[in-house]
Formats: structure tokens, C-alpha cells, sequence
């Protein structure tokens, strides 16, 4: 299996003492009441195996949550699940769902996770190309890439790394075939908090018919700014989650205590900090989106999540892995092209970056893009 980009690019990052945009982290410590709830739980708590499925209070806390933000209703008994990050969910998912030879659907660009575990466990990929344009999807192509042979489909809403968060409109259009096919939806929600300008995050359950044809996943690190925590936050129903918590009981069986106590905590805290989370990214984005274009590289509003994308086309460049490389080595940024999220047929054009960072730390990256982009330029 390849290298991961991130892991490519934050090695660049490191050698060349690099201000790094490419990995998706933020600066931010992450809510201070939250972490203490975890220092508390690992002095004072209970540090054996916890159940397979999480903690019974986080179950619920989960099951509340989707219910506050998601309008889902959810029995946290027998419909939610605790994995150890969402990537466990992806890969428990996967193994639970498809049989050698099953066809799933993954859209490109795509999360690097997704097909390394899709062939690992032994599915066939058919690739459906996001139109460069807004990265949205046609009718047309879902007619083309859905057959019987299809078992699954991965839809990664809201999208890394193109910032966009699909509508109502695009989420029922690709419910209309999983439902047609009798396809399992796995989507990857873990950036559902991350939505900018009032936008709604569309959840694929709240689908009328879509209730047992889809797996939720969602990330505690990404709802918190912990990424290093990895718990991800699981939602399927009846055989499906039967199924899922197989594949979970011989993964990972569990996940640390301490962390699900306090993410239990977390999910549970006023709409106010969700708001004002949201309130202080978005703030990052617009800073980070009027600044890039005084730099002179423009780059996308995005939606939601901590990235937007540039198209480099605009000073000239048509290699994003070669335009990464230079800013890295030469100018002391990372990023990531897009073109790695491909696995075939790839956009080469578009370069990623992550702004979900302090000000200062902003500010010295567009120092250095500016001169690299006249550097380029001249
Ligand atoms: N899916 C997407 C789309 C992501 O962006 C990420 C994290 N970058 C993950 C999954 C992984 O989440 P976790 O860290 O909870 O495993």
C-alpha cells in the first residue's frame, strides 16, 4: 500500500522547517472542559476494556446529539457504535459490507483512506469523476457507475479535500439509486459541524427510505479540534450495525475510556459553542480566502471543512505535485495537490490548503506564498 500524502508532505514540511497547510490540524488546543474531563477519567476513572459498542453514556450522548443537530432518531442501545476514529469505522464498514468481487462506489477526489480499504477487503472500485467545476455529480454518471454487481458506495459529505457540502438535492439524488440498487450508503460525516454561511449538513439517514441503507460516520476528533483523539461516532440500523459490530469486535474491540467519557461530555455541551466553532473557522476561511487573493494565488470559499482548494492554473501551473514540491522546498509551505486523491484520470491542476490555523501562524504562510507566486510569476 502507498505512502499517505499527508505523511509524504508532512515529512517535506519537517525537513524543510516548512509552515505547514497540508496536513488537516488545527492549532487550536481543543475545548479546555473537554480535555479536563479526559485528565479526570484517566486519573480517577475506570482504565479497563469498556464495552465493544462505547460507553453507554456516550451511546447516548451520540444518539442525543444526532437528534439536537441531525434530526435523527436513533436508539443509542442497538444503533450507535464507538470505533477507534472514523478511519476504523471506513475499514469495519467496508469489511462488514462487501464480499470479494462486490463493486463500490467511490467519487474522486477522494479521501486517501478509501480505496486502499476498499481493495483490502477485497471490492472492486468504480471511480466517479466530481466535476472540477463545483465537484458535483450528474444523474448521467450515477446511471453509468451503478449496476447490480454495485454492494456499496462511500459519499464523503461535507467533501475533503474540496471544501463543498452537497444539498439537499445531490444527497437525495444519490439516495434515489442506493434505494433503486438496494446499495448501503457508508458516508463519511465527519466534517458535519464544519459548515460555513448558514448552510445545513444534510445527513444521507435522514433520507426517507435511507434509514437502513446507510452507515454515519462521524469524527469526535474533527467535532472537537482533537484530531489526535480518533474516536469516531457510528449510526447504522438493524443487520447492518449487526454486521458493522462484528467487523469492529475484531479490529479494534474497543477504545480508550477516558476519551469516550469525555467526548460524552463534549456532544453534550450548549448549541452556543457548535455556533461559535463554527462562528471562529469560518472566520479563518474568509481571512485566509481575501488574503490569498492579495497573495495572488485565489483560492475557493469553501462551504465547510478546514480546507480550500486553488486552482494554480491562475499563475501559470499546470503540476500540482511539482508546484507542492517547489513551495515546500523553496519557499517553506506545504501543501497538498489534489491530484493524490485520485486514483485515475486525476484533476492535476488543484492544490489544497488547510487554514484551520492561528493568525501568525496564516500570516507567515502568505509571506511566503506571496514570493513564491512572484517568484513563479516573473
Ligand atoms: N474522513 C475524512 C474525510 C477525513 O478528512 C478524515 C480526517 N482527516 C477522516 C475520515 C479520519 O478521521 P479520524 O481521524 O477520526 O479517523
Amino acid at each position: 500500500m502507498p505512502v499517505t500524502i499527508f505523511d509524504l508532505m508532512s515529512g517535506l514540511a519537517r525537513e524543510h522547517q516548512a509552515i505547514n497547510l497540508g496536513q488537516g490540524f488545527p492549532d487550536d488546543p481543543g475545548p479546555l472542559e473537554v480535555r479536563q474531563k479526559a485528565a479526570d477519567a484517566v486519573l480517577n476513572g475506570w482504565n479497563q476494556y469498556p464495552p465493544m459498542m462505547g460507553l453507554p453514556e456516550l451511546r447516548e450522548a451520540i444518539a442525543a446529539h444526532y437528534a439536537r443537530f441531525g434530526g435523527l432518531t436513533l436508539d443509542p442501545a442497538s444503533e450507535v457504535m464507538v470505533t477507534s476514529g472514523a478511519t476504523e469505522a471506513l475499514a469495519d464498514s467496508l469489511l462488514a459490507t462487501i464480499e470479494p468481487g462486490d463493486e463500490v462506489i467511490l467519487f474522486q477526489p477522494m479521501y486517501d483512506a478509501y480505496l486502499p480499504l476498499v481493495q483490502r477487503a477485497g471490492g472492486t472500485p468504480r471511480f466517479v469523476n466530481l466535476n472540477p467545476h463545483d465537484w458535483s455529480f450528474s444523474r448521467q454518471q450515477l446511471e453509468e457507475a451503478f449496476s447490480n454487481k454495485t454492494k456499496a458506495v462511500v459519499f464523503n459529505n461535507p467533501h475533503n479535500p474540496c471544501g463543498v457540502v452537497y444539498g439537499r438535492a445531490q444527497v437525495e439524488l444519490l439516495a434515489e439509486f442506493c434505494m433503486k440498487f438496494g446499495v448501503i450508503a457508508i458516508c463519511d460525516e465527519v466534517w458535519e459541524h464544519l459548515v460555513f454561511d448558514g448552510r445545513e449538513h444534510v445527513s444521507m439517514m435522514s433520507i426517507p427510505g435511507m434509514e437502513n441503507l446507510t452507515i454515519k460516520i462521524g469524527s469526535a476528533g474533527k467535532i472537537f479540534s482533537l484530531t489526535g483523539w480518533k474516536i469516531g461516532l457510528v449510526a447504522a440500523r438493524g443487520p447492518v450495525m449487526n454486521a458493522l459490530s462484528k467487523a469492529h469486535q475484531f479490529n479494534t474491540f474497543t477504545t480508550a475510556p477516558n476519551l469516550q467519557i469525555a467526548v460524552a461530555h463534549g456532544l453534550s455541551m450548549s448549541n452556543e459553542y457548535f455556533f461559535e466553532m463554527r462562528k471562529s473557522f469560518q472566520q479563518s476561511r474568509d481571512y485566509f480566502h481575501a488574503q490569498m487573493k492579495i497573495a495572488g494565488l485565489p483560492v475557493t470559499c469553501s462551504d465547510g471543512t478546514y480546507f480550500v482548494v486553488s486552482d494554480i492554473r491562475a499563475i501559470g501551473e499546470t503540476d500540482d505535485v511539482e508546484f507542492c514540491r517547489r513551495l515546500v522546498r523553496e519557499f517553506g509551505v506545504a501543501a497538498i495537490p489534489v491530484s493524490a486523491f485520485y486514483a485515475e484520470n486525476p484533476v492535476r491542476n488543484v492544490v489544497r490548503f488547510c487554514f484551520a490555523k492561528k493568525k501568525e501562524t496564516i500570516d507567515a504562510a502568505l509571506v511566503r506564498i506571496s514570493k513564491a507566486v512572484a517568484a513563479i510569476r516573473s
